[in-house]
């Protein structure tokens, strides 16, 4: 069993530790998939690591991993058991993301043909220029 640390002040760590309910449908040494109590779609389902993280900077790589698999996971679950068309994953790091909860979680959003829902933006191409510079900065 991997080391696990919970926070008392926090709603997801009362969840994994069974102090706070939630509709659990998958679990593993260190991860917890719950349902989402506001759902999106059909079946939105939360990934979480076991150990308390704030986000996607503070996870350690193994609980990232841990998490991606057990995202795909119910990604598989939702196309077979609920008949979705497709899957979105969502994370957020940091409050300008939209994070809610400060404890590191994956967003499995099932699919379905006309589920209505959208993403409020719209693209535009980029500068060649602007995405050039970028890409110096960013490369390693
Ligand atoms: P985010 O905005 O990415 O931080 O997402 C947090 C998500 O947690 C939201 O979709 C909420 O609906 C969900 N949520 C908050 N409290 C609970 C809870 N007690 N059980 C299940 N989902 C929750
Ligand atoms: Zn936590």
């Amino acid at each position: 069993m991997p080391y696990v640390a919970t926070r008392d002040d926090c709603i997801f760590c009362g969840i994994v530790a069974g102090k706070l309910p939630g509709r659990v449908v998958y679990e593993d040494d260190r991860t917890v998939a719950f349902l989402d109590i506001f759902p999106l779609t059909r079946g939105h389902t939360l990934v979480v690591p076991k150990r308390h993280c704030v986000n996607l900077l503070d996870a350690r790589t193994e609980d990232v991993v841990a998490v991606a698999l057990t995202a795909q996971q119910m990604a598989r679950t939702v196309s077979d058991r609920l008949g979705a068309d497709g899957v979105n994953l969502l994370q957020a790091t940091g409050k300008v993301a939209f994070q809610t909860v400060m404890h590191f979680h994956v967003h499995v959003l099932p699919r379905y043909v006309d589920d209505g829902f959208v993403l409020p933006f719209e693209r535009t191409p980029g500068v060649d220029a602007e995405l050039d510079e970028l890409a110096a900065r960013l490369k390693s």
